[in-house]
């Protein structure tokens, strides 16, 4: 190591590929949630207010033309995106309190409303919430494609991804989103507030046949650029590529 004094700071230059990143956004952490549960709700099992303000006022469509139709959690655009309340308080249609965001980020904020069949939860350590959710579009967009060989393989990666439920089942005593999300309502005040330690490494794996209508508009935009008869190619160019 060289001695610090020896150095002439007038003389360092920055590498020029410092910094490069600070204009990628940080998201917030992505953590299991469940909707408040509100005496007299009449749609307990919707994911977007049902109040006719939010709709016949223009809020749904407000929100996600502000927010240019940008998962608040993981950045992914679709025209499908959904309306997200982020106090999971489906009554508080302030502003700040509505965002933009993705079927599946919203999948994982909506744990007892997922239904039955739907998701499970799996333990999949060192991925992030986002990286997991990104992978899994990737999957269900391969398992549309024309090509068998390519559905064969999103086939695999998903017994694989779905199969770490067997994890959950067996330190948890259930895979089910719903027991999570009831157990999340139980939760007192600092519990909740401590939730990602306590489902550090938990996954929402979500049964692609639920998504079908997503997918299919999915290939039209953000993968139209990677239509999926070119992955292969990608994948050489990526693995071939000079150091
Ligand atoms: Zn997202």
């Amino acid at each position: 190591m060289r001695d610090p004094e020896i150095i002439d700071i007038a003389s360092v230059q920055p590498k020029a590929g410092l910094g490069a990143n600070f204009d990628s956004p940080t998201y917030p952490t992505l953590r299991f949630s469940t909707k408040c549960r509100i005496l007299g709700d009449p749609s307990p099992q919707a994911i977007e207010p049902t109040d006719p303000s939010f709709v016949n006022d223009g809020l749904r469509q407000a929100t996600l033309t502000r927010e240019g139709h940008r998962c608040v959690f993981c950045g992914f655009y679709s025209s499908q995106n959904e309306v997200h309340n982020v106090n999971d308080n489906h009554r508080d249609m302030q502003p700040e309190n509505l965002r933009s965001i993705d079927s599946l980020c919203h999948g994982w904020q909506h744990l007892g409303e997922l239904g039955n069949g739907n998701a499970v939860i799996a333990y999949v350590p060192g991925l992030r919430g986002q990286d997991v959710n990104h992978l899994q579009r990737t999957i269900m967009v391969a398992s549309q494609s024309d090509d068998p060989g390519l559905r064969d393989d999103a086939k695999t990666l998903l017994n694989w991804l779905a199969s770490h439920r067997d994890y959950t089942t067996e330190a948890w005593g259930t895979h089910d989103p719903r027991v999570f999300g009831d157990a999340l309502v139980k939760l007192n005040e600092e519990a909740r507030e401590k939730r990602e330690v306590l489902f550090q490494n938990l996954a929402v794996i979500f049964n692609p046949e639920s998504y079908r209508q997503q997918v299919t508009a999915w290939v039209g935009e953000s993968y139209r650029a990677f239509p999926t008869n070119q992955w292969a190619r990608v994948y050489h160019d990526v693995m071939n590529a000079p150091a």
